[in-house]
């Protein structure tokens, strides 16, 4: 940890309005600026949190509160001679990204709420949590002391949301040499001991196949609001998952929902936290970093996080059927899959990459990314006859480039695809029609799931929607 730290003392605001107070005393007096993030990680567009910033002041020498000038639309202004500054943060939003106050409970996402300084981003950051009672439960994947947090620096505070909760559930378990911790928030919980083995299952099959786990320890930070939300957002050694009004988690649905999303989230760990794209090693909050890399960072992700419930037993053949068949029901129905190459719609994320857009104008990084994915892995598979799979690509890109948090680049990637798939081009073909293409994937779906054994057929319905069938094949 950095000598030179930044104290920060955060208090909910007595009214018991969602509002969250931050007064912040840095290891040296100003000038200099502070910036507050335009985005988070996991969500590849602008955020401008600043619009929740309620006021920004710093403490002048003759000790009175001065208001901060703004130097660009998230940056502040400190004068010289200050060194504490405070500001106040709308916080009722509840989502995994964000930060939102309840009655019984303080949920913080540093990266949307907490100020920086960009030339010293090496400084290391300690969170007083003043106003929170000794006996509320704790949890984060952030060193403590009693209700003060510890970040070594600016990212890691950025990456490590925590929770503050009269009550938690909280439930540890071990798998492939890793401590794991479930933690949840809510009226209602998911089936416990389901859930855990569940978690226990996937975890163990996750670490087997990329043979290590990058941290000694790994917290499931689970919100159950009574608000509508379905969401998980990944960190370096946490992940948040919300899952909304909280009686959802006692249905089949809401609990397959919620394994689905962990188990995606895990996978994470490795691709995104630590096998990154170039454009995001490390995360430049202060600007937006367009990649061309989405559908790794999402797409083989979606589509490796599904294929792991299966492998690990949490479901079926017939699940992981119904989950391709949602999946390619949401790729075939997308006209923008034909416009704009899944490379190009990564890309664009930041411009409207969350939302439906402009109609037929763009793919979905998650699933034209996770459909290209699953070409790759039967390509791979087919050209070793099985001995290789797109996960003995993806451990080889976690072993030459994420242990060591070497940017990933295109040109990298498809690389380590080609050599484990014994050629240097077995693979240029999927990149250029798939990834950089808008090609028609269909008869390379049919196909590579009648490799896999499976009969994939399309039907249209009235209203145009098209229906997506996947079936074992009948010998
Ligand atoms: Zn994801």
């Amino acid at each position: 940890m950095s000598d030179q730290r930044v104290c920060i003392t955060l208090k909910r605001d007595n009214s018991g309005a969602p509002i969250l107070h931050a007064d912040a005393v840095f290891p040296q007096n100003g000038p200099f600026e502070l910036q507050l993030p335009t985005w988070r990680p996991g969500r590849y567009e602008l955020g401008q949190f600043a619009q929740y910033i309620l006021r920004m002041e710093g403490l002048t020498d003759e000790g009175v509160w001065k208001s901060l000038q703004k130097t660009d639309l998230h940056r502040w202004q400190m004068e010289a001679d200050m060194s504490r500054v405070r500001w106040s943060f709308q916080a009722d939003m509840l989502n995994a990204g964000s930060t939102c106050i309840e009655p019984g409970l303080l949920y913080v996402n540093p990266v949307n709420c907490i100020l920086y300084q960009p030339d010293n981003v090496g400084w290391g950051y300690d969170l007083i949590l003043a106003d929170i009672p000794e006996d509320w439960t704790l949890a984060s994947a952030l060193p403590r002391t009693n209700m003060t947090l510890h970040a070594r620096d600016m990212q890691h505070l950025m990456d490590a949301p925590f929770m503050v909760a009269e009550s938690l559930w909280h439930a540890q378990y071990e798998a492939g040499g890793v401590d794991f911790h479930i933690w949840a928030y809510g009226k209602n919980t998911p089936n416990q001991a389901q859930f855990i083995a569940d978690h226990q299952r996937f975890s163990a099959s996750q670490i087997a196949h990329f043979k290590s786990f990058p941290a000694a320890f790994y917290h499931f930070l689970y919100l159950f609001p009574e608000r509508e939300t379905r969401h998980g957002v990944e960190h370096e050694d946490s992940t948040v998952i919300t899952l909304g009004p909280s009686s959802k988690c006692l249905t089949q649905e809401g609990y397959d929902e919620l394994i689905g999303i962990a188990s995606h989230e895990l996978y994470h760990a490795w691709n995104v936290k630590r096998i990154r794209p170039a454009e995001w090693t490390p995360y430049d909050f202060s600007q937006a970093c367009p990649s061309p890399l989405g559908y790794v960072a999402e797409g083989v992700t979606t589509y490796m996080g599904d294929l792991f419930l299966y492998e690990s037993g949490c479901i079926d053949l017939n699940g992981w059927c119904r989950k391709m068949e949602q999946l390619l029901m949401r790729h075939v129905n997308n006209p923008g899959r034909l416009n704009m190459s899944v490379a190009a719609s990564s890309y664009d994320t930041w411009l409207d990459g969350y939302k439906l857009g402009a109609p037929g104008r763009k793919g979905s990084i998650y699933v034209e990314g996770a459909v290209l994915a699953f070409l790759c892995d039967v390509r791979i598979m087919q050209q070793t006859n099985g001995e290789a799979s797109l996960q003995t690509a993806m451990q080889l890109l976690w072993e030459q480039f994420g242990k060591d948090r070497i940017g990933l680049t295109a040109a990298d990637y498809w690389s380590v695809l080609n050599e484990v798939a014994g050629g240097q081009d077995a693979l240029n073909d999927l990149r250029e029609k798939h990834a950089d293409g808008c090609d028609d994937t269909w008869e390379a779906l049919v196909s590579s799931m009648e490799w896999q054994g499976l009969q994939l057929t399309q039907s249209q319905e009235d209203g145009g929607v098209i229906r997506v069938q996947l079936v074992p094949k009948v010998a």
